[in-house]
């Protein structure tokens, strides 16, 4: 892979990749721009103990583009990006995220950037003390950024429902959500409201625990969820986990959730299909919380949650329409729609 970056980037449309090292804080870090045709590009920092920097690379690639396909559904004059972080131990977190702030600093704006794993609100103080180009986590910035994307999911997976039996009929449905961090924990707790029956899993077993008590849910064994017969399995952790050997698990009869990547490949998204799985593209989805910071950075006004989600369930219930109105899978439609919009916009530029 690392020999072969350019046949990469060029295959899939990146323009710019930044390898950065900062030996004072021990900063090993990627930035991936995909695309800024339309405008900047958008795109938090995820840190994560990677196994060596091929995955750490592959990973801001597949999420750089995954922003752009964001964008582009979500009709923002702007572009996808993504850092990743080599998390490892000595790493000067603070000092770190510093030299991230400085770094989109000297990119004058080109690069727009926020929370994703591994960083957090602590974090992003750090990089906005250093840079005007990040999302601030206090009171002068967007605000409710995961509520936005809880929103999102939520609206995203109501119209899949809707599609499916013309209602969405929570108090009649089970849902089993994988991972109880912000985003798992949010749409948890959004679907216990509405009746539904919630099983939830976390690797972090003392999260699970508090999580589940306070919500008053069920909890399952992580790596079991696949097995559980649900009417919704929502993914909210990591990304890759729908492959050949987690789908032929599956007895929902939707895929709905927040979490990123979540088909290990495309032709996974085929997959479902064939398996008659209703999947709502996560890149449809999860794109509140850019939304709301890109509206505030690019329009400088906070984007009402209900509006946000509003868009999400519409572009979703187009989208399901559209694939079954052509036999296609809905993650097929999906990337066909953003790459017509990313044509349009590298046309117009000419
Ligand atoms: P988070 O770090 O708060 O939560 C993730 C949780 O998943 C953690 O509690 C972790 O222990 C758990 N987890 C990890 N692997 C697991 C597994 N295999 N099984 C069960 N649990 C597992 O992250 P988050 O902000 O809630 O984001 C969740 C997902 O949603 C990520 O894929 C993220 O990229 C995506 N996303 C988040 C936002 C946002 O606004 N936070 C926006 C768009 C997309």
């Amino acid at each position: 892979m690392a020999t072969h970056i350019l046949d990469a980037m060029a295959r899939e449309g990146f323009e710019e990749i930044l390898a950065l090292h900062d030996a004072r804080s021990g900063l090993r870090a990627f930035l991936a721009i995909h695309d800024s045709s339309a405008g900047p590009a958008f795109g938090g920092i995820r840190r994560w103990a990677y196994e060596d920097e091929d995955h750490a690379l592959r990973d801001a690639l597949r999420l750089a583009r995954a922003m752009t396909y964001k964008c582009a559904l979500a009709d923002l004059s702007a572009g996808g990006a993504k850092m990743v972080v080599l998390d490892r131990p000595g790493l000067d977190a603070s000092a770190a995220y510093r030299a991230i702030g400085d770094l989109a600093e000297r990119l004058r704006g080109r690069w727009y950037t926020g929370p994703d794993v591994g960083t957090g609100e602590p974090e992003l103080r750090s990089v906005a003390a250093r840079t005007r180009y990040a999302t601030d986590p206090g009171p002068e910035g967007p605000g409710l950024l995961v509520e936005s994307t809880v929103e999102g999911v939520f609206r995203g997976l109501e119209a899949a429902l809707v599609h499916l039996d013309g209602a969405a009929d929570f108090p009649r449905r089970s849902v089993v959500v994988q991972g109880l961090g912000e985003v798992g924990a949010g749409l948890a707790q959004r679907l216990a409201e509405q009746g539904a029956r919630v099983r939830a899993s976390d690797l972090d077993h003392d999260r699970a625990l508090a999580v589940s008590r306070e919500l008053e849910i069920e909890l399952v064994d992580p790596a079991t969820e696949f097995d559980q017969r649900c009417d919704v399995f929502a993914p909210c952790a990591l990304g890759g986990i729908l492959h050949d050997l987690t789908i032929a698990r599956l007895r929902c009869r939707v895929v709905a959730g927040g979490a990123n990547n979540v088909l290990a490949r495309t032709a996974h998204g085929d997959r479902l299909h064939e398996r008659g799985i209703l999947y709502a593209p996560d890149f449809v989805l999860n794109a509140g919380a850019l939304v709301r910071g890109a509206l505030f950075h690019l329009e400088g006004r906070r984007e009402p949650i209900e509006e946000i989600g509003r868009r999400i369930g519409a572009t979703t219930a187009r989208i399901l329409a559209r694939a079954r109105d052509e036999s296609m899978a809905p993650s097929r439609v999906a990337i066909d729609e953003a790459e017509d919009v990313l044509a349009e916009r590298r046309a117009s530029r000419g």
